[in-house]
């Protein structure tokens, strides 16, 4: 199964494909933390993409498109976190899958009030190791910045601080909006609201891309 999870900042597509991937096996690919990993490695990657990020601009197509299309045929599955985010991003997804002969199965849009959204992105706080999420008010780490999972420091990135909140909410809007429109026209889209607790997310979304069928 191929699938898209796409939404706002802060609409939880991260800590839904990471539960989503734990239970069915596919492979989660987030281009978001491919990105930091090479931040935190010092790549040159990692430079260039971090004065992008800090700003809450997009890292540009070239880069993320040769990140990721030769990962698209995974015999796992796939379920793709923050990619495509724009329209050439998304028909570079259509060719290389194309390619291999794999559809994408089901896009999912996670819809989130902007208020709610910026609530949550200046709550929201990050483990740098292992990126599980906190929210610092209704989901803290039980020791103040150490990670429950694995022991390491849980930050607030760059980009959830204010001005870079309300660039990416732009951004979104002006590039990845127009991609929802472009899979929309396909009919291959299904709408959830996501509020409410996770677990709730999780059902909605569980039901969204049919569950029952195998993930492979
Ligand atoms: P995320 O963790 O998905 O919110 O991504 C964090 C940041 O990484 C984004 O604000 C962008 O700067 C960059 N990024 C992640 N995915 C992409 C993408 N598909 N295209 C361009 N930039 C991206």
């Amino acid at each position: 199964m191929r699938i898209v999870l796409m939404g706002p900042p802060g609409a939880g597509k991260g800590t839904q494909a990471r539960r989503l991937a734990e239970s069915t096996g596919m492979k989660h690919l987030s281009t978001g933390d491919m990105l930091r990993a090479e931040v935190a490695a010092g790549t040159e990657l990692g430079l260039l993409a971090k004065s992008f990020m800090d700003k809450g601009d997009y890292v540009p197509d070239s880069h993320i498109i040769a990140m990721i299309e030769q990962l698209v045929d995974d015999p796992a599955g796939i379920l793709l976190d923050g990619f495509p985010r724009t329209i050439v991003q998304a028909e570079a997804l259509d060719e290389a899958l194309e390619k291999v002969g794999l559809p994408i199965d089901k896009v999912v849009h996670m819809s989130v009030d902007t208020d709610e959204l910026v609530l949550r992105l200046s709550n929201r706080a990050i483990c740098k190791k292992c990126q599980t999420p906190y929210n610092l008010i209704s989901n803290a780490p039980s020791k103040d910045g150490v990670c429950d999972n694995c022991g390491s420091e849980v930050i607030v990135r760059d980009d959830d601080k204010p001005e870079a909140v309300k660039n990416r909410m732009k951004v979104y809007e002006e590039l990845t909006a127009p991609v929802l429109n472009y899979y929309r026209q396909r009919g291959n889209v299904a709408e959830i609201v996501a509020t409410g607790t996770p677990d709730s997310v999780f059902e909605k979304l569980s039901q969204a891309i049919e569950l029952t069928q195998s993930a492979g």
